[in-house]
Formats: structure tokens, sequence, C-alpha cells
């Protein structure tokens, strides 16, 4: 992969991660509830489990 894809990978993930916290917050919902690592030994950030935004956020499945 070459860096100007990285860099495109990147910005598309950051996107969607932005889009995914939007729909949360429309839905009166908490990303957590939908990541993969919303598990103790996964996620020590202390928002989980109640993140609207999250850096760190993938989809669940
Ligand atoms: S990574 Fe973010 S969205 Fe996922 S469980 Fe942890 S705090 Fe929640």
């Amino acid at each position: 992969m070459t860096p100007r894809s990285n860099a495109l990978s990147r910005l598309i993930a950051n996107i969607r991660r932005w889009l995914y916290g939007l729909r949360a917050s429309a839905r009166d919902e908490f990303l957590c509830d939908s990541c993969k690592y919303d598990y103790r030994s996964a996620c020590n950030r202390p928002e989980r489990p109640n993140a609207r935004r999250c850096p760190d956020y993938e989809r669940n499945g």
C-alpha cells in the first residue's frame, strides 16, 4: 500500500467514525453498544460504555 493510499484509508475510516457518531447522537444511542472493543480488556477509555464520539471505534460485525 502506498503512503497516499494509507492516508486515504485513514481519512475514509475517520469519516466513517464521524458518521457513526452523528448517527448514534441522532438516535440517542452510544457508540460503545455497536463497537467491537466494548469489553474491559479491549478498551479502557473513560467514556466507555457511553461514548458518542471515539477515535478508536470499530463497528462490531
Ligand atoms: S473504543 Fe470507543 S466506542 Fe469502542 S468501546 Fe471503547 S470507548 Fe466505546
